[in-house]
């Protein structure tokens, strides 16, 4: 690792990128009017761009370097097939406006895409718009709350959301115009089915569920809560982030919930952050299917065209410009292609295992809140660590130093010093063996040598962050000199 300071200066008068070729036209003048010659862009040569990007990108973690195990987060790998497919000409040059005619590839797997979401999750129709998770539960819940209102009951304002669940249930609730009302979990990590009781009532419109939930424990009563919810006259909305533990195995519209949401971005692979598109379907049963996103993509056989744009009868409108992010749709389409029903159990199946590999061989230094076979992920706390005085936090910043992504921390809120790992099933046993390697020598030297648990990360490019004035005073733009001496 380089450790000269970071230069972000490179510019020198007068040096480019580029070369333009002789003239050989007449000359003419441009519009004047659109011509801005003061713009403080920087003069680089090609090979200064690209350096520059490269070295930047160097000093970030990738999925694509080594293990990510951010809990809730399914940093598996992104197989390359599937940028090789979104990059297919066909696809890449399309135009959303185009007439249905001449889009017959895309549409059709799309519309495909639509019926293997459906089919995986157990649903009668999807919506592919939505541009990430808390995007298509905003979706789902809208769909619930089109739904009460196309009967007229517009009592039911209240959305039940466990203590366990990601932020973004409550807060998609609430912009719906919900009022949220929280459940707690039991000693087992479930939900308390004896306080769901007392809270479901004629203003339950849902519960917004996360199973297998963010403990990475699959939910006991989950057939009695969704029975409870829908004797009420409630809908059952699951949030599918967690979908990679279920793949092949159980179906969320088998167990009884009405709307859910994928992460493709999580589940099937489609690259995450970066600034990058994510996506976030959404799958509905039957009774809620008018009330989807349109347009939706339908097949009439015999027709010319076969696939064609659908508005559904009551849709909620359009939440996403064109049709949503098309590139992921390809990306998790070709990976749905590649796996197979029999593969993407597998995909769940090694997810579930890697995990509970990790466990058993952390369960004896860190300590297990919850302590129960784990589905595809599981949370730790390091309780037994900050009475030396270091928190997760902590933790997570050495585990930089050993090249790891650290896990989710602080999440679920209902841990103290949460640890929530991931693995996915995309790791070796010999990477797995590397973290536990890892999180073990951690747990020995919090033992010996705290401070020096304290201070790290000892071997990255930067060290500690002022993360209290990252958050207050976040300044990420880069101020050229030359702007920077002309602003008063
Ligand atoms: C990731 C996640 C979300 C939000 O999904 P995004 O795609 O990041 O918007 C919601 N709930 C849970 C449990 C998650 O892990």
């Amino acid at each position: 690792m380089r450790v000269e300071p970071l230069i972000f200066e490179l510019s020198k008068p007068g040096r480019t990128g580029t070369s333009v070729p002789d003239l050989d036209v007449p000359e003419a003048p441009l519009p004047v009017e659109h011509v801005r010659d003061d713009l403080p862009l920087p003069e680089v040569s090609e090979i200064d761009v690209v350096r520059h990007f490269t070295r930047l990108s160097q000093l970030n973690h990738a999925v694509d370097i080594d293990f990510y195990p951010l809990g809730s987060c399914t940093m598996k790998y992104n197989p390359k097939i599937n940028e090789l497919v979104a990059r297919f000409p066909g696809f890449a040059h399309l135009h959303p406006l185009q007439d249905p005619r001449t889009v017959q590839g895309i549409l059709r797997l799309m519309y495909e895409l639509q019926g293997f979401l459906a089919e995986i999750a157990g649903f009668d129709a999807v919506s592919l718009q939505p541009a990430a998770g808390a995007h298509g539960e905003l979706t789902g819940i809208l769909i619930a709350r089109a739904y009460f209102d196309a009967r007229g009951e517009h009592e039911r304002r209240t959305v039940i959301i466990p203590d366990s669940a990601h932020g973004t249930n409550p807060a998609t609730a609430a912009m719906a115009g919900f009022r949220v009302v929280e459940v707690k979990s039991d000693a087992r990590g479930n939900v308390d089915i004896e306080q769901l009781r007392q809270l479901v009532g004629p203003d339950t419109a849902a519960i917004m569920i996360t199973n297998p939930n963010t403990l990475g424990l699959w939910d006991e009563n989950i057939t009695e809560i969704v029975d409870l919810i829908h004797s009420v006259g409630g809908l059952v909305y699951n949030d599918g982030a967690n979908f990679n533990a279920l793949l092949g195995i159980a179906r969320p519209g088998d167990f009884g919930v009405d709307i859910m949401h994928f992460n493709l971005h999580k589940t099937f692979s489609t690259p995450h952050g970066g600034g990058g598109p994510g996506s976030g379907p959404v799958g509905v049963k039957a009774h809620l299917a008018e009330f989807l996103p349109g347009p939706i993509v339908v097949r009439r056989p015999g027709e010319d065209p076969e696939y064609t744009w659908h508005w559904p009868e009551r849709s909620i409108g359009k939440i996403h410009s064109f049709h949503g992010n098309v590139g992921m749709h390809i990306r998790a389409y070709a990976y749905i292609r590649m796996h197979g029903g029999s593969g993407l159990r597998r995909v769940s199946e090694d997810a579930v295992l890697a995990a509970n590999y990790l466990l058993a061989r952390l369960r004896d230094v860190y300590e297990v809140p919850y302590d129960r076979t784990c589905m595809h992920e599981f949370v730790l706390s390091a309780v037994r660590q900050k009475r030396h005085g270091v928190r997760a936090m902590d933790i997570a910043k050495r585990l930089l130093d050993f090249g790891l992504h650290p896990p989710t921390v602080a999440f679920p809120l209902i841990v103290q010093e949460a640890l929530m790992i991931e693995p996915t099933e995309t790791e070796s046993l010999e990477t797995l063996d590397r973290f536990v390697a890892a999180m073990r020598q951690i747990a020995e030297e919090v033992e010996r040598d705290p401070e020096f648990v304290r201070q790290a990360p000892h071997q990255t490019f930067y060290k500690r962050l002022d993360e209290v004035r990252a958050n207050r005073e976040l300044d990420l733009r880069w101020q050229p000199e030359r702007a920077t001496a002309a602003t008063p």
